[in-house]
């Protein structure tokens, strides 16, 4: 009995609806010309604010509309984070064609293509990447290996020989250029340095390791191969499109794969501001901007001086503030915007009332109707929040934290994911390192030999078993082996496996943190929530190669718990503020020694670098903004003493006119003393009731 087969058509696809982008509405003049750019090389140099961002979620949607498919599209941007929301921007804008467009950082991206065609070039698929701390570690395997170090204290430690050699990497200048401009004191030391650094890279490879700057330049490597037709040709080939945000923080490197990835079109925008350069010290250079005329014969320039984030007088503070640069190409910004009252300059007391204000400000504006996540409180350096967090953490407002010590850098954490690095990849040295002197009774001596005799039994899984430890770290030793093989014996993929496997190896490790740290309470309650975290990754490798590549600042960066969708305050270095916006921003620590750090002092190119810094931190700002400083720090380092400080260098006399100044009132006492140069000032208290209207009555 046969019939004719029945035909089954495939469902149709939900599709979001597209809908027409309306550019003339939604962008001005220049704007709309950068998007709907046809092809060819384009460069968008604009001041902070100006919609260069938005620019080129439009552009994206653009492309899309002509046809371009999504996938053929590489969006670039300085963060993940970035990444997803412009992404996620072009969606609503042409519906979910958009979502194959491939968008992310350099180096997640160059994760993803070496992953792909390292096995071609030479590079084994399954390398494991090093995160900084890793590299560092490695390092110093390195420098004890060259002996050099035995014979010399004065031989550069770990963190500078890393610095070194990333700096040398990441712009291509040679090692003794570094030496002499940078630490001319090891200037001696550079044919050793050489040798460290030779060794270092032969450690990396023979262990299959990979360190983030390797990533750049692998990419580098191949895009740039020969013969035509070969790789390079083909990675160059996968997209027809390159856009790139923040193009200002990019070094030499970055400017190599573009240039190679370019080898097939020339389908290159890039995106930046000059003004907000603020990674030089991390090899970025400005001359990638300057430059790109000339390197992309013919590129269309466009340039934007309209503002759309902020008002006049918080931009009439900000561009004065860059006025003082040395050097500047970006003109002066303007907006249509009307109202919005004088940014605050606060003198603190100290930094408790520094902190207390701040506290205060944020719960006033917060009733006022802004939500937390609508504010900000920035500063120069991690560390510069520490009291800030306590104070919120006792006040019960919640909060994320960006930049600074992360996460999965505190040391206990790290500790965890050695156990499944070294089950990950048995020749990763670093993480055995770190396990075995975790281990009691394993110091340095026992350590270096169960690694040597693991060597000598090519890495194999049994290798550490069959190390022979003497007496008093058997038990240790007995220990490991048993969790190792334990954790090895069922690699299952039921959900949840990860997860399962940081709860065995904490079974064994959460007794050695409370031995070895104190505040073991927060800490243990970071384990439970990488427990959780890990839960959600289908297996180990994908788990941990997330992890090495975007660490998260926090855990709600991972979306876990759902709290990403909650109403936090955000807390973030200046650094790691760069692109965003806020209704409210605080900028603390406005202190010279602070912000700029002391450190920059000496060096006028530093300096530079720390003002443009300063105005990225304020340009973040909506409709608020306050600048506090404290006029005596609390300094452990000069024998737990206050000491009087200076408001910050670059809030001098005449930037200092834009702001208005509010000095706080500690109760029962007369408001502080002004320091030198500033006169006027406003109550706060005074305008608080003042907005109540009930300027005599409120409650002393
Ligand atoms: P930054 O230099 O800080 O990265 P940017 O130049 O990338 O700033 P955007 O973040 O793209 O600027 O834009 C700043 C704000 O102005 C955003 O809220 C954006 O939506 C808004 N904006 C930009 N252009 C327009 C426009 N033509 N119409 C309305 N809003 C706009
Ligand atoms: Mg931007």
């Amino acid at each position: 009995m046969s019939s004719d087969p029945r035909p089954y058509p495939p469902r149709e696809r939900a599709v979001a609806p597209r809908r027409t982008v309306d550019f003339a509405a939604e962008l001005n003049d220049a704007q709309r010309a950068a998007a709907t750019h046809g092809d060819g090389p384009l460069l968008i140099v604009a001041g902070a604010g100006t919609g260069k961002t938005r620019t080129l979620v439009y552009r994206v949607a653009h492309l899309i509309e002509q046809g371009v498919p999504a996938a053929r599209i590489l969006l670039l941007t300085f963060t993940r984070r970035a990444a997803q929301e412009m992404l996620a921007r072009a969606e609503r804008l042409v519906g979910s064609h958009s979502r194959g467009v491939h968008g992310g950082t350099f180096h997640g991206t160059a994760h993803r293509l070496l992953r792909r065609f390292g096995p071609e070039a030479g590079l084994p698929g399954d390398f494991t990447i090093l995160d900084q701390g890793d590299a560092e570690d490695l390092m110093q395997l390195s420098r004890a290996g060259a002996g050099v170090a035995d014979k010399t204290k004065r031989f550069p430690k770990k963190a500078t020989l890393h610095h070194i050699y990333s700096r040398h990497v990441n712009t291509e200048i040679p090692v003794g250029a570094i030496l002499r401009e940078e630490f001319p004191r090891f200037i001696e030391f550079e044919e050793e340095i050489g040798k460290v650094f030779a060794d270092y890279t032969r450690r990396k490879q023979d262990r299959n390791l990979v360190d983030y700057d390797d990533l750049l330049l692998y990419w580098a490597m191949l895009v740039e191969s020969e013969p035509a037709r070969a790789i390079g040709d083909r990675i160059g080939a996968l997209y027809d499109h390159i856009l790139v945000d923040e193009y200002q923080d990019t070094n030499v490197l970055q400017a190599r794969i573009l240039k190679g990835m370019c080898r097939v079109h020339r389908n290159l925008t890039v995106v930046g501001d000059d003004a907000q350069s603020v990674y030089a010290f991390r090899g970025a250079t400005i001359r990638n901007i300057l430059d790109f005329p000339r390197d992309y014969h013919g590129a269309a320039v466009v340039t934007l001086e309209q503002n759309y984030r902020s008002t006049q007088p918080i931009l009439d503070a900000t561009n004065l503030l860059i006025s003082r640069a040395e050097e500047r190409y970006s003109k002066e910004l303007y907006t249509r915007r009307t109202g919005g009252e004088r940014p605050w300059l606060v003198t603190a007391q100290d930094d408790s009332q520094q902190t207390r204000f701040v506290v205060d400000r944020i719960l006033e504006l917060h009733e006022e109707g802004i939500p937390l996540r609508e504010m900000a409180v920035l500063f120069r350096a991690g560390y510069m929040s520490a009291e800030l967090e306590i104070e919120l953490t006792a006040r019960n407002i919640p909060f994320d934290k960006w930049g600074g010590l992360k996460f999965l850098e505190a040391a206990h954490v790290k500790d965890v994911l050695a156990f499944l690095r070294v089950l990950e990849n048995p020749r990763d040295e670093v993480s055995w390192y770190r396990l075995l002197l975790l281990m009691p009774g394993i110091g340095e001596t026992t350590a270096r030999n169960a690694i040597q005799a693991m060597a000598e039994h090519a890495w194999g899984h049994e290798a550490f078993g069959r190390f022979t430890p003497p007496p008093r770290a058997r038990e240790a030793h007995g220990a490991l082996v048993q969790l190792l093989e334990s954790l090895r014996a069922n690699p299952g993929a039921e959900e949840g496996r990860v997860g399962i496997e940081i709860g065995r190896v904490r079974a064994l490790y959460d007794d050695i943190l409370k031995e070895r740290y104190d505040r073991v309470e927060p800490r243990l309650a970071d384990l439970e929530r990488l427990q959780a975290i890990a839960s959600g990754y289908p297996d180990r490798t994908t788990f941990l190669s997330a992890l090495a590549l975007e660490p998260p600042a926090s855990t709600s960066d991972l979306g876990f718990g759902g709290d990403a969708e909650d109403d936090v305050l955000v807390l973030s270095t200046a650094h790691s503020a760069k692109g965003r916006e806020w209704d409210a921003v605080f900028l603390i620590w406005a202190v010279d020694g602070w912000f700029p750090m002391s450190r920059a002092l000496g060096d006028e190119e530093q300096i530079e670098e720390e003002r443009r810094l300063m105005y990225v931190a304020m340009t973040r700002a909506r409709n608020h903004l306050a600048v506090t400083f404290p006029l005596n720090v609390y300094s452990s380092r000069r024998g737990a003493d206050y000491s009087f400080s200076q408001v910050s260098r670059f809030l001098d006399r005449g930037v200092r006119k834009a702001f208005q100044r509010v000095v706080l009132e500690t109760p029962g006492e007369p408001a502080a003393a002004e320091p030198p140069g500033i006169t006027s000032t406003v109550d706060v208290r005074a305008m608080l009731r003042a907005r109540f209207g009930g300027a005599g009555d409120a409650p002393g």
